[in-house]
């Protein structure tokens, strides 16, 4: 049977839906991993007999209303999965999908095609992902182990944890599982997408002394801020990883406790990124604008504290209270939210959707959008610049600094 998997985009490489190629591929059945916006016509004349969409929260408009189109064109076996589907599978009943997939769909998919694997919940069990689909590709996708041990409230982790107790917080590959596939694909960049890398010490240890020896291609990897001490660094350095991404999110001990992220410090991030830059390795520092209760003042705060550690990329982001989460049923319940979550889009970066004045949604999309120029010319805005208009002229500012800096090593 022809097979075709569905992703809103392939800039990185979709390991769920490429896990699932391979154990697809395993029962002789032909597979493609293509994106949404691959022409209508290019699928009806390729007329595969199954359809599998990975939605996450945001994207299940989209996936519905092709679903119903390709439907209407040609008779095929349709199953959505993803994340949305796994909490919400309501959303995508009597919307002509033929089957929807909660929760990790390799065991599904080898018992739906017959597939002569023995896929536990074991990781090592699974086949590596089938990478055919992605080409070339300077940069290679891996992942080393499943789960998070924390409970963001923003995040659907704390509700995976509820919906699969037996199943542990976190499972990880055996390191001989990890570099045997890293050898297999020879990246020239090797990008992990685990939540935290190496949150077993020991592990971290005979994965970094294995991979120095055997790879050696230079590796990112996601850590939390409290997991970055020497040790660590000097483990990473080792095995050549270059560049690592920490989540400080708000700067306000205040939020903290709001988001559910009161183990993370301040002086924590200040601290690991100065280890990091002391080790030669890269550092992106991710946050969050406009959380619930959040002030202006919050906001520039996280700015100075990104601009204190001098990361090679300060990214930033607008909250968005996704349904189902903690955070986002509390700004429901308690009306900071007012929407009915139509208006939640895959985008993290429009203006907050809460019940904020009009200022602040335009103050917090402007500061948004110069964040991580903010952190690289090291200047803060002022209030007066954050809007549309007078955006302009910090950008000018901002740029004039880093030329300055270039040119001159100061500022004239
Ligand atoms: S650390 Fe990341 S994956 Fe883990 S709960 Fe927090 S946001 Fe979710």
């Amino acid at each position: 049977m022809k097979c075709l998997f569905i992703v809103k985009d392939k800039t990185l490489e979709t390991l769920g839906p490429m896990y699932l190629s391979s154990v697809i591929k395993a029962a002789g059945h032909e597979c493609k991993i293509i994106d949404i916006r691959t022409s209508f016509i290019d699928i009806i004349n390729d007329k595969p007999g199954f359809i599998g969409y990975s939605c996450m929260t945001g994207e299940q408009d989209n996936f519905i209303a092709l679903n119903k189109k390709l439907k209407r064109a040609f008779s095929f076996i349709s199953v959505i999965g993803g994340c949305h589907a796994t909490f919400f599978p309501e959303d995508f009943e009597g919307k002509q999908f033929d089957h929807i997939v909660q929760g990790e769909a390799e065991q599904w998919t080898a018992d739906f095609f017959d597939a002569p694997v023995n896929i536990t919940s074991d990781l090592n069990s699974l086949p590596f992902p089938d990478r055919e689909d992605f080409p070339d590709r300077p940069i290679r996708d891996f992942i080393s182990s499943r789960g998070c041990p924390h409970k963001c409230a923003y995040c659907f982790n704390a509700r995976w944890n509820e919906m699969y107790p037996d199943l542990p917080k976190v499972r990880m590959r055996s390191v001989s599982n990890v570099i045997q596939e890293i050898k297999e694909v020879r990246p020239k960049f090797t990008y992990f997408q685990d939540s935290c890398f190496g949150v077993d010490m020991k592990w971290l240890r005979n994965f970094c002394a294995v991979y120095a020896k055997e790879i050696h291609a230079p590796f990112h990897c996601h850590l939390r801020p409290s997991q970055v001490t020497q040790e660590r660094v000097d483990f990473l350095r080792l095995a050549n990883c270059v560049s690592v991404r920490i989540a400080l999110e708000t700067a306000s001990d205040r939020l903290r406790k709001t988001i559910g992220r009161t183990n993370t410090s301040n002086a924590e991030t200040v601290k690991a990124a100065q280890l990091l830059r002391e080790g030669g390795i890269k550092l992106m520092i991710q946050n969050m604008l406009a959380l619930p209760t959040s002030t202006i003042e919050d906001d520039l705060a996280t700015l100075e504290i990104n601009i204190q550690c001098q990361p090679a990329y300060a990214w930033s982001s607008i909250f968005s209270p996704f349904p189902g989460t903690a955070l986002g049923d509390e700004c429901k319940n308690n009306g900071l939210y007012k929407g009915d979550y139509s208006d939640i889009t895959d985008c993290f970066f429009d203006k907050s959707i809460l019940e904020f004045s009009e200022e602040y949604k335009e103050q917090t999309y402007c500061l948004q959008k110069i964040f991580a120029l903010a952190v690289e010319a090291q200047v803060m805005p002022e209030l007066d610049e954050l809007s549309t208009e007078t955006l302009p002229k910090f950008i000018h500012r901002a740029m004039r600094r880093i030329g300055d800096n270039r040119m001159y090593g100061g500022v004239i």
